[in-house]
């Protein structure tokens, strides 16, 4: 398996900027993902690694070898394209082993590798059935062995399962990194969808416009975005944006938010630079509680039932509030909030650069409780 490095990567075409100066590491064995918007670039970056599109500038190491002007299929790696292109005519033991056999390689190995690529599937009963008439997750197994049979280096793969209706598609995710815990290959996927993302990946490289914004686990990408975009593209609802009155009084350990309420702020670890502020809380940070210094108007309530999100109308703007089921909380009436403020995020308006917060142990304990 392999590590995939790529330096100061960049793609123009003409002068329009695909992907700008990407520098990152998929570490040997991680599920890594690629996530953005449409149009942000993570296809071309996914095919300068496979090698089916060369870079403007900037490289691409496998395994620490320079590979940026070496074609596909000299790099060893199984670009996942659409899970669905499976042979008709053949039965799946020939599905199967079609790689191999235009690869040459002797039919006993080619029997052996069928079996376990069919063992680590688990489809050993469907081999001599034709794909014709297989069920939807079965034919996605058949296509998926496909790809892992060759044993290559690295998979990549591009929105995989985005033809799929939700439920299936869930049930993929977790096949796909099931399979992923089984044989340890280093992935490379590409999605625009969060919660896939959240989901699959061990770390996440989150793009916007050719930028790569932030390369994270999970849980670091929600709880410290590094910028706005990543805050509101990760987390549903996302999280909530209030701009702040006037500078920050990060020394008296407040912020004044448009409307006059004074919140407490997290405790940062750098001076702030800048003039504007957003100061961000996620949904669940925040308590309905008649005691809180926020007062507003509840202007919708979605029941979900173990939870429930309410949207709130205050001086400081519109909040969404996520809540257990049994917090009662009634359209038109008034209501208090309190902010758990060691775990909110403070932006810098211009550059929406987060700003960095003091995470040490007795804080974060703090923040956790
Ligand atoms: P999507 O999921 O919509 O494919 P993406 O994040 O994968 O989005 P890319 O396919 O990498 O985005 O495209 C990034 C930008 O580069 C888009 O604006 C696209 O139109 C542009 N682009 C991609 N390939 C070419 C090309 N061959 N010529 C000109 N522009 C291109």
């Amino acid at each position: 398996m392999a590590e995939i490095r790529i330096e100061k990567l960049h793609k123009a075409f003409g002068d329009f900027v695909a992907v700008r100066d990407s520098t990152m590491t998929i570490e040997d064995g991680h599920f890594f993902v690629l996530l953005g918007p449409s149009g942000c670039g993570k296809t071309t970056t996914l095919r300068m690694i496979a090698g089916l599109e060369f870079p403007t500038s900037g490289n691409v190491l496998l395994d620490n070898e320079d590979v940026t002007y070496h074609r596909g299929r000299e790099r060893d790696i199984a670009f996942v394209f659409q899970m669905f292109a499976l042979y008709p005519h053949m039965n799946c033991y020939r599905n199967l082993a079609f790689p191999l056999i235009t690869q040459g390689t002797p039919r006993r190995e080619v029997r052996e590798r069928v079996i376990e690529t069919a063992r680590l599937l688990r489809i050993e009963h469907l081999l001599k059935r034709p794909v014709g008439g297989l069920a939807a997750g079965d034919r996605q197994r058949i296509a998926l062995g496909r790809a892992i049979i060759r044993r290559p280096k690295a998979f990549l793969m591009d929105e995989p399962l985005g033809a799929l209706d939700t439920e299936f598609r869930d049930l993929m995710c977790q096949e796909l990194r099931g399979l992923h815990n089984r044989i340890d290959a280093t992935t490379v996927y590409v999605t625009h969808d969060q919660v896939e993302a959240m989901s699959m990946g061990d770390m996440i490289a989150v793009m916007h416009q050719g930028d790569l914004l932030q390369v994270a686990p999970p849980q670091e990408l929600y709880d410290n975005p590094a910028t706005l975009f990543v805050a509101n593209f990760i987390g549903s609802p996302p999280m909530n944006f209030l701009d702040v009155e006037g500078g920050l009084e990060s020394d008296l350990g407040k912020a004044r938010l448009v409307g006059g309420t004074e919140v407490a702020m997290p405790t940062l670890a750098e001076r702030p630079a800048g003039n504007a502020f957003v100061y961000g809380i996620r949904p669940e940070h925040i308590r309905i509680d008649d005691n809180g210094p926020l007062r507003g108007r509840v202007f919708g309530v979605e029941y979900m039932g173990a939870r429930q999100v309410v949207t709130v109308d205050t001086d400081a703007g519109r909040l969404k509030v996520r809540t257990g089921g049994s917090v009662s909380a009634v359209v038109g009436e008034t209501v208090g909030l309190d902010i758990m403020s060691a775990r909110a995020v403070i932006f810098d308006q211009k550059t929406e650069r987060a700003l960095a917060r003091d995470t040490s142990p007795a804080l974060a304990e703090a923040a956790n409780g």
